[in-house]
């Protein structure tokens, strides 16, 4: 049996007129940047998150630079954020000359440890930057306490999280920025690259609106200078459109972590969440075989649905062999990446980062993930413990 990690194609033909008459009617208009499609598609995200302005951006990566530009953020200014995420979050820091400062992971939910950033806040410090990693929120509370008490900006990078909440709140609209990914791959994906930013205070808007058409206003008179981080309107189009479907495709993904959750219960494996696993590990060094994520009363979009297991690399072959689609987010944490040599960091500095960037894999649970292939893919972890070793 065959179990892509995502399967796309799956999906497209459950809505392909849908698409297909979005993407007419764009071509027709040959209105390609900006315009009414795209204001309709920040007008429905900025609705879908609960906020009140969205901002059409190229993609998630410029979401947070585009953010960080307007906050004047630059050299000698530190952004406190975390070494377990995907390398857009730091780059945006660095590529304007700022400086990350990371904060250790929580086993448990693989966010930012927000009890430990204010031992981390300097008088250089302007910004925190969350991220709600594999569609889970980060704590949002303690985030913002902390920021308030210090004045420092917050930009949530929710770019696996369309649609999570943290109590009761869409992820996103929390802080005074949020930022979103269509990257094809992610829970709303576009055609291509595409982003968002959704804000609830309007200057912050207005902002963003000209330094994404290179800070102009009037067109050709620049006080500042923005960049090209303008979104297409073919993208806003199939947006639109996805966002429909969006919170069915979600409790898609909802049910299919519940049915891993209970066919690992099931399995004979022996298995605990990341929980019961986090706080029994001084007790206990032996790892069970499969560490779930652990339920949470947020809701969780599962972008991705991650385990954790000790043997990873070689159950991941296995996985692969048996026609399984896998994969390692993320396999280096950002302090260890070569190009970011030069903040001194080394290994064992973030040690919770580091373990789980050697022990985490993540499973296919793609909306369209059948209950044959979620058994196929729990049965062949199931035998590869089994296999006399
Ligand atoms: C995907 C992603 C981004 C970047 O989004 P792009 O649209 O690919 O530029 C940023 N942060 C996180 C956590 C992501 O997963």
């Amino acid at each position: 049996m065959k179990v892509p990690l995502l399967d796309l194609k799956a999906q497209y033909e459950t809505i392909r007129p849908e698409i297909e008459g979005a993407v007419r009617d764009v071509l027709e208009s040959q209105h390609f940047i900006l315009g009414p499609f795209v204001q309709k598609c920040e007008e429905a995200i900025a609705s879908y998150c609960n906020s009140p302005h969205a901002i059409g951006v190229s993609s998630g990566s410029d979401a947070l630079l585009i953010c960080l530009m307007a906050e004047g953020i630059g050299p000698g200014d530190e952004v406190i954020t975390t070494p377990y995420t995907f390398f857009a979050t730091v780059g945006a820091i660095t590529r304007l000359g700022a400086t990350p400062v990371f904060v250790d992971i929580d086993p448990v939910t693989y966010n930012i440890a927000a009890d430990q950033i204010a031992s981390k806040i300097t008088p250089r410090t302007k910004a925190i930057i969350p991220v709600h990693l594999y569609g889970q929120s980060a704590d949002m509370r303690t985030v913002m306490d902390v920021a308030n008490a210090h004045r420092l900006i917050v930009i949530e990078d929710a770019a696996q999280a369309i649609g999570a909440e943290f109590g009761g709140q869409r992820c996103g609209s929390i802080a005074e920025y949020g930022c979103f990914s269509f990257f094809p791959s992610k829970n709303l994906g576009a055609g291509g690259d595409a982003g968002m930013v959704v804000t609830n205070d309007p200057g912050r808007a207005e902002k963003l609106a000209v330094l994404r058409a290179h800070g102009s206003k009037p067109k050709y008179y620049h006080r500042v200078v923005g960049g090209n981080f303008r979104l297409d309107a073919l993208q806003g189009a199939i947006v639109s459109s996805k966002l429909k479907h969006l919170d069915g495709w979600t409790e898609a993904r909802r049910r299919n972590a519940d049915r891993y959750n209970r066919l690992f219960q099931a399995s004979g494996l022996n298995v605990c969440d990341s929980r019961e696993w986090a706080k029994g590990r001084g007790r206990d060094s032996r790892m069970p075989d499969v560490v779930l994520p652990a339920a949470s009363n947020d809701r969780h979009v599962f972008n991705q649905y991650v385990i954790r297991v000790a043997a990873r690399d070689n159950l991941r072959t296995t996985l692969q062999t048996n026609g399984i689609g896998t994969e390692v987010y993320y396999p280096v944490p950002m302090h260890m990446q070569e190009c970011f040599a030069s903040l001194g960091r080394r290994a064992g500095d973030f040690p919770e980062s580091e373990g789980a960037a050697a022990q985490t894999l993540a499973l296919p649970i793609y909306p369209e993930l059948t209950d044959e292939q979620a058994s196929y893919v729990v049965d062949s972890i199931r035998q590869f413990y089994s296999r006399p070793d």
